[in-house]
């Protein structure tokens, strides 16, 4: 079976395609189509509105079944801010890097004051699977818990990765190698749920 990914983050396709390609899926991204469609409007204040308007406009643009995930940080201390404006938190322009490093350093600083016991967060990761003909084929969602560090860490992944910091391993999501992180995110979750509900 192969099925388009509708995202051009490498980090996000490396993360889906080991979790779905040893159930004989393959998984195609943004960035292999010859021809890119337009982007959805992403205007849904859930993670979940967001992933459906995503599966089902890319599924509709291309006549490919379709998965599309909707993910973001959720800070308690900020009343889950950022949560569905996590990519664009700090309206930086600029490429990936130049914009993951605003959102961190706004982060860390609207963070700056909160004591460390008050710093929960997690990542969320909404997942859809959509039909060409827009029948919703699989919903899932994933999360990821961890705490708000005071001092960012590691160079792995991408994002927040260097502020989530995972008390039982000592480290931030970013000191993570792929395989770890892939066993316990909230996109590992969520489209292992996807693969359980296929096969
Ligand atoms: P999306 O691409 O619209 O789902 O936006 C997701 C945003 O949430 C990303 O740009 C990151 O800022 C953040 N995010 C989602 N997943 C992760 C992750 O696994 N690590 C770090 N940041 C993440």
């Amino acid at each position: 079976m192969k099925i388009l990914f509708a995202t051009s983050n490498p980090h996000k396709v490396e993360e889906v395609a080991a979790i779905l390609s040893p159930h004989g899926i393959t998984v195609q991204s943004l960035s292999d189509l010859d021809v890119v469609p337009p982007e959805p409007v992403e205007d849904s204040d859930t993670f979940e509105g967001n992933a459906r308007l995503k599966a089902v406009g890319y599924a509709a643009a291309t006549g490919m079944r379709c998965l599309a995930d909707d993910s973001g940080l959720e800070v308690d201390a900020l009343d889950g801010d950022p949560g569905v404006h996590s990519a664009r938190f700090a309206g930086a322009k600029g490429d990936r890097s130049a914009r993951d490093a605003a959102n961190n350093a706004k982060l860390m600083g609207l963070i700056n004051d909160v004591p460390e016991n008050n710093r929960t967060a997690r990542f969320v990761c909404a997942m859809c699977l959509s039909d060409p003909c827009g029948t919703i084929v699989a919903e899932t969602r994933g999360t990821f818990e961890g705490v708000i560090t005071t001092e960012p860490r590691g160079k792995n992944g991408f994002g927040y990765d260097p502020l989530l910091y995972l008390p039982d391993r000592d480290c931030t999501s970013a000191e993570l190698s792929s395989e770890e992180k892939n066993a316990r995110s909230h996109r590992g979750a969520a489209v292992r749920s996807i693969a359980a509900k296929l096969f």
